[in-house]
């Protein structure tokens, strides 16, 4: 996946470079493939050393993942029981690590649809509205880093994280909450940050409100899990 043999050939995330990377299944993945994408998920780039030299491929990519709450695939279903042991689930579970789950900024439950759910009329945001919401907050991000730039919220420095996304005294209490109670790392506690702020973008807000905030803690849910296990 990150490339290799002799001579040094770029992987997947570098095919991936400026893409998206979609891995389903993700805890069928071996662990060391896995945790192979830490470097290039916080540097944009990887770095593959032979004894002789090393080459360094380019692997900016969004990292798109799917996996299963459970082996069977049911647990959390109400149509049918879940029949995989705790310890099996906890093995299952634990084939992705903290470190790669802190790179990951959003984690959503996704629950099993009823059929006449996918066959009726689907409601929610349409493509093209969102499109467009997308497109003011990169404009927005465009305007807070100046027009040559080329970053984004997500790549926010921890100087640029103190000027852009100060918050009030509740968004602050809620966080140490958020830490304290979840375990959260200085990196998840910094992602939170980053989210909160493309959040309020999208919604056209200039202040970091403590709703930002909630959300953005709300996407953490698989450290929860891991949390609770
Ligand atoms: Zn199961």
């Amino acid at each position: 996946m990150a490339g290799g043999s002799n001579p040094p050939a770029p992987g997947e995330i570098s095919l991936a470079h400026h893409g998206v990377l979609f891995l389903d299944e993700l805890p069928e993945f071996h662990r060391r493939s896995l945790e192979v994408l830490r470097q290039p998920l916080e540097h944009g780039a990887v770095t593959i050393s032979r004894a002789l030299a090393s080459t360094t491929f380019p692997a900016s990519f969004m990292l798109v993942a799917a996996m299963n709450p459970c082996p069977c695939g049911y647990l959390g279903d109400a149509r049918r029981p879940c029949k995989c042991t705790p310890m099996q689930i906890e093995r299952y579970m634990g084939r992705i690590s903290g470190p790669l789950l802190d790179r990951i900024d959003l984690h959503i439950e996704v629950p099993s649809v009823p059929f006449q759910e996918l066959s009726g009329k689907a409601d929610g945001t349409g493509g093209l509205v969102m499109r467009e919401q997308v497109n003011k907050a990169r404009a927005v991000q465009r305007e807070r880093f100046g027009p040559e730039s080329h970053r984004l919220n997500s790549r926010m420095t921890t100087r640029q994280l103190r000027r852009f996304c100060a918050l009030d005294s509740e968004g602050q209490d809620l966080l140490k909450k958020a830490m304290d109670d979840l375990g959260l790392s200085a990196r998840a506690h910094d992602r939170i940050l980053r989210m909160a702020r493309t959040i309020a973008d999208l919604e056209g807000s200039a202040d970091l409100r403590p709703p930002h905030v909630m959300e953005a803690i709300n996407y953490r849910s698989l450290d929860r899990k891991l949390w609770a296990r």
